[in-house]
This record gives C-alpha cells, structure tokens and sequence, in this order.
C-alpha cells in the first residue's frame, strides 16, 4: 500500500514555517509498513489543490492532507477534494451546533465563517476535532481513501491516531517487526558498508541509517504478509549480522539518546560523573543534563576556556602548559585529574581542542581534540582531528566522549 502526504498552506511554503506533519504521518503509517513515497507542500489556491489530490487519489491507496480546513477564505482543502472527487459539499447542521457549542464553552460567539466548516464531501466520516474547531473528513471508497485534517499539529496529531487505529492500520496487510542500532566511533560510510553486503540478500528488511556527526543509528524494519513472527525471524538474522560485524561500535539496542544511555548504565553501575571542558564550552554538561534524572549521577562541571582558569581551578601545570600547550595529551589528562580531585566523582572526563575556523598552530590543525577519561586504576586519552566546522566538531566531541565513557564501561563489563 502506497501513500501520498499533501500539506496545506501558503505559509509552509515561506521561509520560516516548515511541515512537519508530514514526519509524524510517515512515521506512523511506516509503523504498519505503509510507505509515504511522496509528499507535496501545496498553497492555498482551489485550482492547484484541486490537481494535485486528483492526481495524488490516482497514483496512491491512501491521501492524507493536513490544513486549510479553518474558517477562512483561504481555507480551500474542503472544496477542492469535493472537486477532485467530483463530489458535493453538504452542509451539516450538527457541526455548527457543535462548533457554536465550543465557543459558547469559552465565553464567546461563533462567528459567522465557522459556517464554512460545516461543509462536508458526501459520503465522507466527520473526524471530530476535541481540541480544535474544524472537523477531519474521512472518505473511504476504493481505489483510493481521502484523509484531510486540520493543520495545527496538536489537532491532527490524536485525530490521525485515532483514524489510523480504527481505520488505516487494518488496510494493510503487512505484520511488521522493528530493530534499532546506535554505534558510535564509526563513520557511516563504514556502516554502511558493512550492512549494505547483509541486508541486500533479505527482501523483506527495510535498513535506514541515520547519522549523526560522531553517531550512527540503523533501524531495521522488516515485515512479512503472514506474522509477526515471520517478519521477526528475517530482522533477528540480519540483526545478529549488524551486530557481530559492529560488535565494538556498539552503544545501545535501545532507541534511547546517547546521553540517556551514558546517564542510564551510570546509575546502573552506581557511578557519579564530572566534566572539565574547553573547546566543547559545557556541551558535554549540557547533554548529559537534558536526560531527566541525571543528577543522581552527574556532579557537575568546569568550564576552563583560558589557561589561567585551568591551572586556577583544574590544577593543571604552568609547565605542562608550556611544554605541550592547552591542546594536548598531557593537558587534557591533568584536566580530568583536576576535576575528578575536585568534585570527588568516579568517573572525570576531559576535553580540549581546536574547534576553528582559527587557532591552528603548527602541527596542530583545526579540529584536533583531545579527550582524557581518569577513574579508579584507569587512565584513558585518546585525540582526534575531527572534520566539519565549528559546531560539528563540538558535536563529533561530545559523542566521542561519550563512546570513551562507553567503551570504559565495556571494559569494566569484560574484566
Ligand atoms: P485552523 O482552523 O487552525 O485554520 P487549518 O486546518 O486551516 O486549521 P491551517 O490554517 O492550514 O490549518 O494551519 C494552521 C497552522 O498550523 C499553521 O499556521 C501552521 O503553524 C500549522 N501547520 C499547518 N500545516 C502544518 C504542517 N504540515 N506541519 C506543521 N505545522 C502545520
Ligand atoms: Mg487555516
């Protein structure tokens, strides 16, 4: 079963409004193994609209257009489907009892133009909208089901569930079973090459790879026209293949952010962590305390940009300083010693480097950083040159950091 995805609005086709309906549709109908293999972003315009869900209701098993089903002049999605199908326009009384209702809840009168959502493609199921005045239409005629609903992301998303449950969902005759992956301290082109050779041989696995700078997910998605079962049998086998070959890149299974893992195996094994970064400006902090619940294992941080505050506060040495400059090995292990003598937490980890577009020195070009990991009976650094700009190499930092914390983890598993 195919899907095509319209989004309604003049707006979305400005510079700063962007659809991203389109994204939970997909997400949801893919779920059910239902693929979205083409999206438009439509303005409001009756003639164009009008063309591109007749077409989109020749070429698909099922449209779904968000938007223009408020009150306004420019709300034409009602009208144009009715056109596109070459049906009529009812007008239903009980919706604008129902509309004036609404308003009538909140202290105010229903004007006049809420009449126009009243209009309804003959044959089509009312959608209702509880937190939102227009109603969704659902038109379900072979070959090809009409879905329209509101724009307002939090209308349509638990109208589309709700319709998706009772009525998408059993269209399709997929059973679907789903994998996740996320490596890190691997490139994607490395993944990729080591799933392309596996996953070409099983027809029913979907692989998706998405990367991150410094982090690598893979999502498999099979499916089978008999069982769950079935479907899970072809995505474990290509699963175990990811995952013998990848085995070191592993992080996690679980489809859970890098630091919530870092956060989740901290707590696990009852160990607390602390930071002294430089080039990553707190990013490292930053991460690590949007998972909810962190401060059960983060302590905290330092951030010591300049050379004074890290002798000043981390105790790292003038000579040290000197010898091998900010951005080295040596600095970076005395950065981590430093905040791991001053905050008393199991595990330090440290950071410094060149983020650029400046401050390379010789033999030290833009994106060299080094990471240092101390905790009891280990000492672990390692340096990279990263490449991208200024953010990216942040970000490749942060998460390198984290597969060095990983990795420390693993180690303490494989003793
Ligand atoms: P309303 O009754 O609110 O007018 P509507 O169905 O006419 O409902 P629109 O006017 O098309 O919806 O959209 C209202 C707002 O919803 C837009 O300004 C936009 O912020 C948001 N919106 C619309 N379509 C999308 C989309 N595809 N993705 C994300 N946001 C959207
Ligand atoms: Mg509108």
């Amino acid at each position: 079963m195919r899907a095509i995805f319209i989004a309604v609005g003049s707006e979305l086709l400005d510079k700063d409004r962007v659809d991203t309906n389109s994204l939970y549709v997909a997400r949801k109908l893919m779920e059910r193994g239902i693929l979205m293999n083409m999206k438009m972003v439509v303005g409001d315009d009756l003639e164009n609209l009008t063309w591109v869900i007749k077409n989109a209701c020749k070429r698909a098993q099922l449209v779904v257009v968000t938007g223009g089903l408020g009150p306004t002049e420019d709300d034409l999605t009602r009208e144009a489907a009715a056109n596109a199908l070459k049906k009529e326009l009812l007008f239903k009384e009980e919706i604008v009892e129902d509309i004036r209702l609404k308003f009538r809840k909140r202290g105010l009168k229903m004007a006049d133009i809420n009449t126009r959502q009243a209009f309804v493609i003959k044959g089509a199921q009312v959608l209702p909208n509880p937190l939102g005045t227009a109603p969704g239409q659902y038109i379900d005629e072979e070959p090809c089901r009409l879905l329209l609903l509101p724009g307002p992301p939090r209308e349509m998303k638990p109208m589309f569930d709700k319709v998706f449950v009772e009525k998408i969902a059993p269209l399709s005759n997929f059973f679907i079973y789903k994998r996740c992956f996320k490596f890190g301290g691997i490139t994607e082109s490395e993944v990729d090459a080591q799933i392309a050779d596996i996953y070409g041989k099983y027809r029913n696995v979907r692989a998706t790879i998405l990367a991150a700078p410094g982090l690598i997910e893979v999502h498999l998605l099979g499916r089978s026209k008999k069982s769950v079962e079935e479907a899970q049998v072809e995505t474990d086998a290509v699963a175990e293949k990811i995952k013998t070959g990848l085995a070191d890149f592993l992080i996690t299974e679980e489809d859970i952010a890098f630091e919530e893992f870092i956060v989740k195996e901290s707590k696990r094994r009852g160990l607390t962590l602390c930071t002294a970064e430089s080039c990553t400006g707190g990013g490292i902090g930053n991460r690590i305390t949007d998972v909810p619940g962190s401060s059960e294992v983060f302590l905290g941080g330092v951030v010591a940009y300049s050379n004074e505050l890290k002798q000043k506060i981390l105790k790292v040495e003038e000579h040290t300083l000197i010898k091998h400059g900010a951005v080295s090995r040596e600095t970076a292990r005395e950065m981590a010693a430093g905040v791991r003598a001053l905050t008393g937490a199991d595990i330090a980890v440290s950071v410094t480097g060149i983020a650029g577009p400046g401050g390379s020195v010789d033999g030290k070009p833009v994106g060299l950083v080094f990471m240092h990991l101390s905790a009891a009976g280990v000492e672990q650094g390692i340096h990279k040159v990263f490449p991208g700009e200024r953010k990216t190499i942040k970000v490749r930092t942060i998460n390198e950091v984290f597969n060095l914390i990983k990795n420390y983890f693993k180690n303490l598993d494989d003793k």
